[in-house]
């Protein structure tokens, strides 16, 4: 997924947090929430220290002391309902913060991903083709999961290591001075070590996530061309292209797992330093007299709570790192920027507009060029042809047309306006196109033909099914219109597709209709009988054929004849065979005389 776009050198972490501004509260009270159930979590070693100090000290314990009771039962009483009070406190926290984060960690991920999808929308057909559709899904997939993931379970985990370190030093400073450089001797070490391990682990995860993107893309493309794999008996083949493919993911997260599993074992040697440091040197402090034996009791627990988790932070920079990793892929995504943006001005409104075509030139990115000066008018309402050799332009200037490609010079004009200037509502909106490649969504006959117009009624949606020569075929499949067509359609034949498409055109009874070889599948007789309905409503729209069987545009008003990105010759069937021309030549052939 090379040059997706150069990324400002912003914190991935920084960038998500601007993104999510609009949850800034909702995270706020998830921190508060966090560190409350951690504060409540560290308190019962406190308590039990002060157990200790009841028993040791009686009268001058320190609960004595605050509550004023004398009595040691109770005092005991009194940390009874103290203990009491700090675990019902810990439980609902712990359910509060639960609910936030995972309900945060849903949000955010479904406006991540529906952010992602309708910023892709908006990119231009170009970038597309630099693209595969497993990468994308990846990304849109996998990649937001990932973030989920961190949400879910490690922002909490991260905020309440801190937490837990924070108070512990606190207390540690403040009841026992002398012990707590011992305690805390790891921590720095710890860190350090965590942040060496996470520079080492960020690139590894970077390469992860693009193997990730590779393995889906390599099983998206098999699974489109499952039909061509079985006719070539390429399934062994493939099987060594995906097996490949999943071993450079597998390898991939061997390196990260490599450097991520030797974490925590390092951790433990830092740990087992400052626990055991703690329980002789605290130990000798208490024989000595100058520690409580509560104190000594609190920082024998206090250690281990505040070591234990620490352990835990190797797991929790991993899942911090992998959905940085995806958070980053993510986020560069919403950072492209569309190429082609729409204007602002409509079109009047009109039965029919008339296109034109100026002296246009268009490459696709650095390629050759396929139009080169290419100039073309069809006045509104009236029925043109464009024929031509196969890679001559003649698909490559209905995109141009539509921008779905931008040209590179001259103009296209729709109507009064540039094609340029119209916003996407109104050029796009006032085309019906059958395109060359033919795709029908999963889904019913129906959903499929009132796709451009899914409030259509019932009697619009036969009629434009009567007009594309569908609706008998329609009517005898088993289920009618509610039978489902298969992903692309593939349930139908080529000739029943390419009917459905024109009826799905038809359907939106736009001003300009435009069909780009939409006959080439159906037998002749059939085409006949399209070709007669289209003609009772062509008179009031224009109307644009591509189509290399030239009986399918005999009639047209205009034939434009397309040579290497160029019109070479134009006009009516009979005027272009009498000129002797290249179209004259083509009909000949077709029609099976022999030039003499
Ligand atoms: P056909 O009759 O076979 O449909 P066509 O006249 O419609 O041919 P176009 O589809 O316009 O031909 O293609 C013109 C040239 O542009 C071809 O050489 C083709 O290889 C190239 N081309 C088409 N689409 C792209 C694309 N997306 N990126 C790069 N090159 C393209
Ligand atoms: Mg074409």
């Amino acid at each position: 997924m090379g040059g997706m776009a150069s990324a400002p050198p912003v914190h991935p972490l920084k960038r998500l947090l601007r993104y999510s501004t609009t949850h800034r509260g909702a995270i706020r009270t998830a921190v508060a929430y966090s560190v409350l159930n951690k504060l409540f979590d560290l308190a019962p070693p406190f308590l039990i220290g002060m157990a200790v100090d009841v028993v040791v000290r009686s009268e001058a314990s320190l609960i004595g002391q605050i509550f004023g009771l004398e009595d040691q039962l109770h005092q005991l009483i009194a940390l009874g309902v103290l203990n009491a009070i700090v675990w019902i406190a810990e439980s609902a926290f712990e359910y509060a913060y639960q609910v936030r984060w995972r309900n945060l960690a849903q949000t955010i991920q479904h406006e991540a991903r529906l952010d992602a999808w309708s910023h892709v929308q908006r990119l231009e057909m170009g970038w597309f083709e630099d693209r595969s559709t497993g990468g994308l899904m990846a990304i849109l997939n996998d990649d937001v999961n990932q973030l989920e993931r961190f949400l879910d379970r490690g922002a909490n985990d991260l905020i309440q290591t801190a937490t837990t370190v924070l108070t512990i030093g606190t207390a540690f400073v403040v009841l026992a001075p002398q012990v707590a450089p011992f305690a805390f001797l790891p921590v720095p070490i710890i860190l350090w070590g965590s942040f060496r391990f996470q520079r080492r682990l960020e690139p590894k995860y970077d390469v992860v996530r693009a193997k990730a993107g590779d393995l889906n893309a390599c099983l998206a493309n098999d699974l489109g061309g499952i039909a061509t794999i079985k006719a070539f008996s390429a399934e062994a083949r493939e099987v060594e292209r995906v097996d490949e493919a999943s071993r450079n993911y597998q390898a991939a997260n061997g390196e990260a797992i490599r450097i991520s599993s030797a974490f925590v074992p390092l951790i433990r040697m830092a740990i087992l330093f400052g626990f055991t440091a703690t329980l002789i040197f605290g130990g000798w402090l208490t024989l000595e007299g100058t520690l409580e034996v509560g104190t000594y009791s609190v920082m024998v627990y206090v250690t281990q709570r505040l070591l234990w988790p620490l352990t835990r932070l190797g797991e929790t920079f991993d899942l911090y790192q992998r959905s940085m990793a995806s958070t980053r892929r993510l986020l560069d995504l919403l950072a492209v920027e569309p190429a082609i943006t729409p204007g602002d001005r409509a079109l009047a409104d009109a039965r029919a507009h008339a296109l034109s075509f100026r002296d246009v030139r268009f490459s696709y990115g650095e390629g050759p060029n396929i139009l080169r000066g290419l100039s073309l008018e069809v006045p509104a309402g009236e029925t043109h042809a464009v024929v031509g050799a196969t890679g001559s332009g003649k698909s490559t200037l209905v995109k141009a047309l539509l921008r779905f490609h931008e040209v590179t010079d001259g103009e296209v004009r729709m109507g009064a306006e540039n094609v340029r200037d119209l916003s996407f509502d109104s050029l796009r909106g006032s085309v019906g196109l059958v395109a060359q490649d033919v795709f029908l969504f999963h889904g019913t006959v129906r959903e499929n033909v009132a796709y451009g117009r899914p409030d259509a009624s019932d009697e619009d949606i036969v009629r434009a099914a009567e007009r594309a020569e569908a609706l008998e075929f329609i009517e005898a499949l088993p289920q009618g219109w509610d039978t489902e067509i298969g992903e692309r359609g593939q349930k139908l034949s080529g000739g029943q597709r390419q009917r459905l498409s024109i009826a799905r055109a038809l359907l939106r009874d736009p001003p300009v209709l435009i069909l780009d070889e939409a006959t080439s599948a159906v037998d002749n007789e059939t085409e006949a009988a399209i070709q007669r309905s289209l003609e009772e409503v062509t008179g009031q729209r224009t109307t644009l054929i591509i189509a290399h069987r030239l009986s399918t545009v005999r009639n047209a008003d205009r034939i434009h004849v397309l040579d290497a990105g160029q019109v070479v010759e134009s006009g009516s069937h009979d005027e272009l065979i009498h000129s002797g021309g290249l179209y004259a030549s083509l009909w000949r052939v077709q029609t099976g005389q022999r030039a003499a």
